[in-house]
């Protein structure tokens, strides 16, 4: 039987966290033994926002350090760089013709930008989605291992490869939001405030990056409040997330331990966050010394981007060609 068809990317605008992890590389990597997988660094899509250029070259570095460091092995999947697949941007210009103003308007991270940058609202930041579309339809993937953030581009996504083939004929395979059947993941920013995130929410974000002392410091930082004063009472949001976050870095019995503690109001919030800043310190050291040494190695570097660069320009190259074809673009 063929094997099922990943395809996802992560930007290179700041330090990859906590959210990218659990949302994003803990997939990739469960994937990539079981699926022909694609992983991307999407510089183009950086673009839209205005980075310093001059930077991007460590950035991506540090994406690629941190996918592998991660676990993620290029042996087994693509992890190549968004721009060095040309038909990338061939692919969006078309996409783009099925693409509505209206829709692309609505979207609810380009709202969020709009009222971030309004001095910054180019074409690129609204036909984001179609990018993303055109990056996952390039190589006709089926599964999108995202956060929950993505949910809406996903959904766009489906919506564009229909329209075309509705139009020139099937072509294109639904690609769906991947969680191994879960919901997908949403990691909370520490200070309840949205999720964290690679720019915003920078002191309330856990970062791979971080060393032990900043780790324990974010964490202790965290908002909490009294307890709760009954017995089973639900948990306020930022109380929640600290329970959510103890979820995905520390043994079930510590959790429990401190779920029950919730219950019964004997819980002293200065004990768990003690206890959760030292999972996640032992959580993320190992992540960080080892992208670390994989991040100035640019010799190793290169050579995964060029050989994830020759596993997906392979699989673009054939579908631009089909593409072509169903479009009526093949002249003789
Ligand atoms: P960011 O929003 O940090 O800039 P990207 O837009 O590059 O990250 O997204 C890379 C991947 O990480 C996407 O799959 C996205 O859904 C996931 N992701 C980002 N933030 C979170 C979060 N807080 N919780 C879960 N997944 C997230």
């Amino acid at each position: 039987m063929e094997k099922a068809i990943v395809m996802s990317g992560i930007r290179p605008t700041g330090f990859l966290h906590l959210g990218n992890y659990f949302g994003a590389l803990r997939n990739y990597v469960k994937m990539q033994d079981t699926y022909t997988c694609y992983f991307m660094v999407a510089d183009l899509h950086s673009l839209t926002t205005h980075p310093d250029t001059k930077e991007l070259k460590h950035h991506v570095a540090r994406v690629l350090a941190e996918n592998i460091a991660c676990g993620l092995d290029p042996d087994k999947a693509a992890l190549y760089c968004q721009s060095h697949i040309r038909e990338t941007a061939e692919l969006y210009l078309y996409l783009n013709m099925l693409a509505y103003k209206g829709e692309l308007e609505k979207t609810t991270t380009f709202k969020d930008k709009v009222r971030l940058q309004p001095d910054n609202v180019n074409a690129g930041l609204l036909t984001y989605p179609v990018l993303q579309a055109a990056d996952i339809m390039l190589h006709r993937a089926t599964l999108v291992p995202v956060g929950k953030d993505q949910e809406q581009h996903l959904e766009m996504a489906r919506n564009f490869a229909n329209r075309f083939n509705h139009r020139y004929g099937q072509v294109f395979p639904e690609p769906h939001a991947f969680n191994f059947g879960e919901e997908l993941v949403k990691v909370p920013s520490l200070d309840g405030a949205g999720k964290m995130s690679k720019s915003e929410n920078q002191y309330a974000t856990i970062y791979l990056a971080d060393d032990d002392d900043l780790i324990r410091k974010k964490i202790m930082k965290a908002k909490t409040d009294q307890g709760p004063t009954e017995p089973n009472s639900p948990m306020p949001d930022y109380i929640e997330n600290l329970f959510l976050l103890m979820k995905l870095v520390s043994a079930p019995e510590v959790l429990q331990t401190f779920e029950a503690h919730y219950n019964s109001c004997t819980i002293r919030y200065g004990d768990m966050k003690k206890q959760l800043a030292e999972d996640m310190v032992r959580f993320v050291a190992p992540i960080r010394e080892k992208a670390e040494a994989i991040r100035t190695d640019e010799k190793y570097l290169r050579e995964v981007m060029e050989k994830g660069a020759e596993k997906a320009g392979k699989s673009a190259k054939e579908t631009i060609e089909i593409v072509r074809e169903a479009i009526g673009l093949k002249y003789y």
